[in-house]
């Protein structure tokens, strides 16, 4: 079994933790945390082992009643890889503790690309990640476009993407962040980083994105063009993106018409958290146009990622392919309606 270690249990953190104690080649050694919190009590529930992320805060569990199982740099030598989930920017800093212990880690999203030696996407590049030491998941829209471009580039050829995404203002957690009655450019400058980072994964891709903030906190939506080397028609496009397995072609039939429906039916699904993993790609909005594919999907920022960490986990140990991976931690999340 492979013995995992997260490090920042949030929204991604304890995420990627319940959905390592899913699979049936790893588990959960521990969480580290920075302070006793609800979501340190929910971990303590579970049953993970609970860290100290800083020693002079510490006591302050003691205080709550929680007990810890040892210090942050106990776990990180303990384990075979080390999931950061820290905000932005902390996951850098962490990076030589890491290194100390001679332990690979993951890193995510909110971090520079060069903190790691590879950004990871398990269906595009799985591979680069083979025994690579530090790697970084890449954000949600990231991924979200990376799994769309990779079936499409190896089917018909892209010569060019262009996408437009209307980014949710914050979690539904995330009480301080916004606009609360605004439609705000984000950048205004374009391009936004998004596809810089989508070329992170695909180094020779053309791709140009803008960005836009809204009021919602459910999921992202990605409007995107994608002018093809070849002329398929949408038909057969849709068969493309509906043979993916981390790509839920929402059918006409369900009279889905948005996020809010999106959840809705996660709820009803009874999806943990309510979440989404897969990209949410709406079938009738597959269209093409002399070589321009154009269509709508909705990315869910908090889930998408999970099964990613999940499968670069196994990409750092060397311990399945690509395929196999995919399909184990599919399976036991039970990804795909
Ligand atoms: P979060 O704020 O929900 O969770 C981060 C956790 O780390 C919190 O529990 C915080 O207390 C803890 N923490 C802070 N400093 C720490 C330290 N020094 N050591 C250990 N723990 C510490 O953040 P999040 O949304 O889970 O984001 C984590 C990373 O994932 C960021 O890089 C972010 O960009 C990326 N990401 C976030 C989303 C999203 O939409 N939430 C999506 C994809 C990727």
């Amino acid at each position: 079994m492979l013995q995992v270690g997260i490090n920042g249990y949030g929204t991604i953190g304890k995420r990627v933790a319940d959905a390592v104690r899913a699979q049936p080649d790893m588990e959960v050694t521990g969480v580290a945390k920075t302070r006793p919190n609800f979501e340190a009590e929910g971990a303590v529930e579970k049953g993970f082992s609970l860290y100290a992320a800083i020693e002079e805060r510490a006591e302050l569990f003691d205080e709550a009643g929680i007990e810890l199982a040892g210090m942050v740099e106990d776990l990180v030598e303990k384990v075979d890889v080390v999931v950061d989930a820290c905000p932005s920017g902390i996951g850098a800093d962490n990076k030589s503790l890491y290194e100390e212990y001679d332990t690979p880690a993951l890193y995510q999203g909110g971090e520079d690309a060069d903190v790691a030696d590879v950004s990871f996407n398990a269906r595009a590049n799985y591979e680069e990640a083979i025994d690579a030491q530090h790697v970084r998941v890449v954000s949600c829209n990231t991924t979200g476009l990376s799994r769309l471009i990779a079936p499409l580039r190896e089917e018909y050829g892209v010569e060019k993407v262009r996408a437009t995404l209307v980014r949710r203002g914050g979690d539904p957690a995330q009480t301080g962040r916004g606009p609360i009655n605004d439609i705000v450019p984000n950048p205004v400058k374009l391009p936004s980083h998004h596809g810089p980072d989508v070329k992170t994964i695909f180094p020779d891709l053309s791709i140009d994105t803008l960005g836009l903030k809204v009021p919602a906190t459910l999921m992202h939506m990605h409007s995107v063009n994608v002018s093809l080397e070849s002329e398929p028609d949408a038909e057969e496009v849709r068969d493309l993106l509906e043979s993916q397995s981390r790509i839920f072609v929402v059918p006409e039939r369900m009279d889905i018409d948005g996020a809010g429906k999106l959840k809705e039916y996660a709820m009803d699904r009874g999806r943990p958290r309510a979440d989404l993993w897969e990209n949410c790609l709406w079938g009738e909005s597959v269209s093409m146009e002399g070589n321009d594919l154009y269509l709508f999907q909705a990315i869910h920022q908090e889930s998408d990622v999970v099964p990613e960490n999940v499968d670069a986990i196994r990409a750092v140990t060397n311990s399945a392919d690509a395929r196999e991976s995919i399909e184990t931690t599919n399976e036991a999340l039970e990804i795909g309606f």
